[in-house]
């Protein structure tokens, strides 16, 4: 060798040493006259014997084929392939993802080829779950009207925009990229805790879906059925997990299944949830505190002298004011606030989300707001008023139940101090 010679040789030895992909050079039957370390380790799981003598025995099991693609390349220099794709391994056990090698091949003269070596198994792995998500899109997409599919990160924001939320919501990209999905509900309808919970119980549960009001961009509203479910199973990436998020508009099966269901939920008297219906969600909120811990507080309402009411104006006069009292709890609690008719003059309001100050300042503007009210009926103007008791759910407080029997206990209170006030449960 030549001096020049010498020193393009240590600069190939420096460059092969430190390049990010594998670099092996043969002769034209594959015989190695240099590999560099990366190459090595790449090759040796899968060469036979461990040997590392000629690259194309080194694939035999792995990719025969080479062997015959350079024998029959005949032009004098060029690329004989093109990252190739071989499957080096078929995983372990099938709990390894299997690895994949990109193999490049090219003949530099006469007598020599260099091959180019890139481990493709992340790459490989990403295009399959791309292709898997995408084939999973479009079979629920095609021919649908009334859905719309997006995906969501952990915190519950939207990452991608596309024709089926222009469709259903009005939306455009811009105002929903990167926004908590909470957008496609009505103000007050889903607090941010509860995004994160969807998210959460998707993740524990496989799905996890709610019925309810959703909003358009232009204010209008419809009745839809939100879903949302990993997309990938929670072993196959080790990154940032992504949640497939699908509103569908059910306003038709709505008025057919869902009045059935609802029906039997409802109080037909004020149209509020009845006692049924409270316990059920009240339960589902209070397992969401446990998972999550944060304030929750429940508000007990009692007409005051209800009796008296009924007495001197009559029982529809009496319903009437039963009506007005769940009119006012609609008026100042939240979307998202569970408000029930408990049975008789008793109504309930559990507070998501909301401390003793806050339950104590909706309780008031409640009491408040009945006191300064006249119920108009057959031509009269009735006045009445509310006691209530304020809980809050702490670790010691053993469920519902407890949380309930607090708030009653503090509402016995109020009626013993004067009535027409706000009590809070001793703590
Ligand atoms: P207090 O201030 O101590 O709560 O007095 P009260 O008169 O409200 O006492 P109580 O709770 O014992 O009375 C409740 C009354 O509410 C008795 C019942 O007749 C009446 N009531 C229960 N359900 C209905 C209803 O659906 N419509 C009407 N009009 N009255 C009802
Ligand atoms: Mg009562
Ligand atoms: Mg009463």
């Amino acid at each position: 060798m030549t001096e020049t010679e010498l020193e393009e040789h240590e600069a190939l030895l420096q460059f092969m040493y430190l390049a990010p992909v594998g670099l092996v050079r043969t002769d034209l039957a594959g015989e190695i006259d240099m590999l560099n370390p990366l190459s090595a380790q790449l090759l040796l799981p899968v060469a036979p014997g461990g040997e590392l003598t000629n690259l194309f025995t080194a694939l035999e099991g792995v990719a025969p084929e080479l062997r015959r693609m350079a024998a029959s390349y005949t032009a004098e220099r060029g690329a004989i392939c093109e990252n190739h794709r071989a499957q080096l391994t078929a995983g372990l056990r099938g709990r390894e993802d299997p690895r994949h090698l990109g193999i490049t091949l090219i003949k530099f003269d006469a007598t020599r080829l260099m091959a180019v070596l890139t481990d493709l198994t992340q790459t490989v792995k990403q295009e399959r779950l791309l292709r898997q998500s995408e084939a999973w899109f479009n079979a629920i997409v095609t021919g649908v009207t009334d859905y719309a599919l997006t995906t969501v990160d952990e915190q519950g924001r939207i990452e991608r925009w596309n024709e089926s939320i222009g469709r259903l919501t009005g939306h455009d990209a811009a105002a929903v990229l990167g926004q908590p999905f909470s957008l496609f509900y009505p103000p007050g309808a889903i607090t941010a805790e509860h995004v994160g919970d969807r998210v959460r119980e998707a993740e524990a549960d496989g799905w996890s879906l709610d019925d309810g009001w959703r909003l358009r961009a232009d204010g209008s509203r419809f009745w839809g059925c939100t879903m949302v479910a990993p997309l990938e199973p929670p072993e196959a990436t080790a990154g940032p997990r992504s949640y497939a998020l699908i509103v569908r508009d059910t306003t038709d099966r709505r008025d057919t299944l869902e009045h059935i269901r609802r029906s039997a939920s409802t109080d037909h008297l004020t149209g509020l949830p009845n006692r049924r219906a409270f316990f059920e969600a009240a339960e589902l909120e209070l397992l969401r505190c446990e998972r999550q811990p944060r304030p929750l507080t429940l508000v007990m309402f009692d007409c005051d002298h209800f009796k008296a009411i009924n007495d001197r104006w009559g029982h529809a006069a009496g319903d009437e004011v039963l009506r007005h009292f769940a009119g006012t709890l609609r008026s100042v609690c939240r979307e998202v606030d569970l408000i029930a008719r408990m049975g008789g003059e008793e109504f309930v309001a559990l507070l998501p989300s909301t401390d003793v100050d806050g339950a104590l300042a909706v309780a008031a503007r409640i009491r408040a707001a009945v006191a300064e009210a006249a119920v108009a009926f057959d031509g009269r103007s009735i006045r009445y008023t509310v006691s209530a008791g304020v809980s809050a759910m702490g670790p010691a407080l053993k469920g519902l139940d407890s949380l309930i029997k607090r708030a009653d206990q503090a509402m016995y209170k109020a009626k013993c101090e004067g009535r027409n006030r706000v009590e809070l449960a001793a703590s």
